[in-house]
């Protein structure tokens, strides 16, 4: 509220330092957060019912007249109170309850309560209701607004919440928030002013559509979620056009060495990969950092376009470094890019986090005196004291595994003279347009939305794992013919051992069960040299079946693999489902997939097995999971710094979004005062992207 002078909490009636430090926990620093800490549902006491038409299941306000009280022990000491208001009677059961409170309740006492009616052992009962006692003549003082209920947290009960709400609206009706949104915003929506949007969520009158409201749909709701979601754009794009405004050196070669690399590439391009690398390049060629993110279902190619961008950055005369979320996938793309480019003269360098000290001493001094064009490496490469000759683009892969934060740590390793280094990150979990448009607003995305030619639709069947041995003989032909197969075990939990230990009993049993099959194992507690001898044996051929915890789930690509086998199914996400499926169905041999579950199916486990079995393509997968489990889970907020939001839902809000990007650009180039002010509401004490 911009001219409320002093908005710290303490100003409110009845709020010291105790319940300052609480209500910090909901996020409430300071009055104006109480505006924004909405009511996750409403009571209704704005009318009284009659006992008599009481049915189980309703909560709702009554009155009545004290009949009888005792305290009984069948079970459990409890107090019963009997009330009637004439035209039926209802019991008040307590279990928690001090002597001078079950002394109250004397015969011909009049009081209200409210709560749920349950079918009890004598009638209808209410256990716990909330109770006043009435002054002989008084009644029972229906409200006339419906009852906000807030989130709770440890020691604030609702009434002091309410309270403290009702406190904050009253200062808000005095000095009301500055609108900040034009009606040329508002109105094409609707959309009500702010202070009354606040006042009616909090505060809602008899009549409100409680429903449309528990939806998070009333246009009230809407409009704060859009306040808010306009507020995260417009720090996003602010960071953005900070971006733009710095410096980066252009890479500007003539595409020589890009166009001899395609031409010796053993196949030919994608037309979207053809699309996005003409974008890329197109980006490189500015002086200023390229922010882009390359989105492409897995098995769509994004290596290859990320060789391509390094090239260009060597023939321009910087470094190029392409982070790796995992060591297998370092290496992995460590020995694609050196087999790629040694024809070129290029040798690229390798730094994790694994190799020997010696080693990597030698990569750091070769990255450091710029003999190393392109380098290699998992977060190694920014954590340990790395200097760059001049670093010139960095490229992050899956990139759902770093945060924004690291994103913007790497960003900060950039040149010293030149600028920032250009910035490409690559994601395997295709984010939902909507999606991306709110948590992607700082980066220019590209999709590769085609696969290489040839490959055929994985098939998809769940199974129950009572018919394991079914699945052993499938296993058992596929090898026999020739194809290899992975059998993927389950994360146990949290603990790697628990993992390792399934991992270890499932190779037992099909060493055992196959004995005219050669079969591997890796998992997450092998040293990284054992594990890529793991790999590397089955890349050529020499291992049949790798049985692998789920390690092989990013990034390994092994063409003649046409089967996988994945037990307890039923414990994964989506997208992890998608991403391990992902693995298969890269050669020309039709390839198939068995999701193994323990029975009985969960609901959602029974979906998340049909979303899979009825669709191959990443995006409707994303869109799946995203509406299944929130966008936090899919970006992997813990990781991603995704902020939260307080109003906003980006699941059930989400067609907002092309309107608040259109309200960013309006606000941005008429209003700019508007700007500030929001992003100040909304954003200041955040833990945000951009400084304002
Ligand atoms: P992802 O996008 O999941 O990272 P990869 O880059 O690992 O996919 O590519 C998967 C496989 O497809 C690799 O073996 C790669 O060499 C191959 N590949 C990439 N582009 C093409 C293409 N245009 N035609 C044929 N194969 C391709
Ligand atoms: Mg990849």
């Amino acid at each position: 509220m911009a001219d409320t002078p002093d908005s710290s909490l303490t100003t409110l009636r009845g709020v010291g330092p105790a319940l300052v430090d609480k209500l910090a926990k909901l996020g409430v620093h300071v009055v104006e957060d109480l505006l924004f800490l909405l009511p996750l549902r409403y009571e209704d006491r704005t009318k009284l019912v009659r006992i008599g038409s009481l049915v189980p299941g309703l909560r709702c306000l009554v009155e009545g007249e004290v009949l009888l009280a005792e305290t009984v022990y069948r079970g459990r000491r409890s107090l019963l109170v009997r009330v009637s208001d004439g035209s039926g009677q209802l019991t008040l059961r307590f279990f928690h309850f001090s002597r001078a409170q079950a002394a109250q309740f004397r015969p011909g006492v009049r009081l209200s309560c409210y709560g749920e009616a349950r079918k009890g052992p004598a009638g209808l009962e209410m256990i716990h209701p909330e109770y006043r006692l009435l002054r002989a003549g008084a009644d029972a003082g229906v409200d006339d607004a419906l009852t906000p209920i807030y989130p709770a947290t440890e020691g604030v009960q609702q009434g002091r919440l309410r309270n403290l709400t009702g406190q904050a609206l009253e200062k808000m009706r005095a000095s009301p928030p500055e609108e900040l949104l034009p009606a040329s915003v508002r109105d094409p929506f609707g959309m009500p002013p702010l202070a009354d949007a606040i006042q009616y969520l909090h505060r809602p009158p008899p009549d409100a559509d409680v429903e449309l409201m528990l939806a998070g749909k009333h246009p009230c709701q809407q409009r704060l979620a859009f306040e808010e979601l306009l507020a995260h754009s417009l720090s996003l794009r602010h960071l953005r056009a900070l971006a733009e405004s710095e410096q980066a050196i252009a890479l500007d070669d003539d595409h020589a060495l890009v166009d001899r690399f395609v031409g010796d590439l053993p196949f030919t391009l994608t037309g979207a990969q053809q699309r996005v690398v003409g974008e890329i390049l197109a980006d490189l060629e500015r002086p200023h950092p390229m922010m882009r993110l390359i989105q492409g279902d897995v098995g769509s190619g994004k290596t290859v376009v990320a060789a391509i961008a390094c090239l260009k950055a060597v023939a321009s005369g910087v470094q190029a470094a392409i982070m790796a979320p995992t060591e297998l996938l370092a290496e992995q793309h460590w020995r694609s890019f050196s087999d790629w480019f040694r024809p070129l003269g290029i040798e690229p360098a390798w730094l994790s986090g694994s190799r020997k000290a010696a080693a990597r001493r030698e990569a750091r001094a070769a990255i450091a005196d710029g003999s190393a064009r392109v380098v290699v490496g998992t977060h190694a490469l920014f954590q340990e004291g790395v200097e760059f000759d001049t670093l010139g683009l960095v490229v992050i892969d899956e990139q759902h595994r770093f945060g924004v934060h690291q994103r913007m740590a790497l960003r900060d390793k950039g040149l010293g003279a030149g600028g920032q280094p250009h910035q490409l990150v690559m994601t395997a979990t295709p984010i939902p347009r909507t999606l991306a448009m709110a948590a992607y607003a700082d980066l220019d995305t590209s999709i590769i939305d085609e696969l290489p030619p040839g490959r055929k639709p994985v098939t998809t069947i769940a199974l129950p794992d009572s018919r394991r041995d079914e699945i052993v003989e499938r296993v058992h032909s596929a090898c026999a013919s020739g194809q290899q197969a992975y059998w993927v075990c389950p994360l146990i939990g949290e603990s790697e051992t628990l993992d390792f230990e399934a991992a270890e009993r499932s190779y037992a049993m099909l060493t055992e069960a196959l004995p005219d099959v050669r079969v591997g194992l890796v998992h997450g507690r092998m040293r990284p040299a054992e594990k890529e001898r793991g790999m590397q044996a089955f890349k050529q051929g020499t291992i049949q079946l790798l049985v692998a915890t789920t390690v092989v789930e990013v990034g390994v690509d092994v063409p003649n693999a046409s089967l996988m086998i994945i037990e307890n199914a039923e414990r994964m996400g989506l997208s992890q489902l998608h991403q391990l499926r992902g693995r298969v169905g890269r050669g020309a041999a039709q390839s198939h997939c068995v999701l193994m579950y323990k029975p009985p199916l969960g609901r959602l486990a029974k979906t998340r097995l049909a979303v899979l079995r009825e669709s191959n393509d990443g995006f409707v997968v994303a869109e799946r999971d995203l509406e299944l489990r929130g966008p936090g889970e899919l970006l992997g907020t813990k990781q991603t710094g995704l902020p939260e939001y307080r109003v906003a839902d980006l699941v059930r809000d989400a067609e907002l979004m092309p309107k608040v990007m259109r309200a960013a650009q309006q606000l941005e180039r008429h209003a700019p005062d508007a700007v500030q002010a929001i992003l100040r509401r909304w954003l200041s004490g955040v833990d945000r992207y951009g400084k304002v």
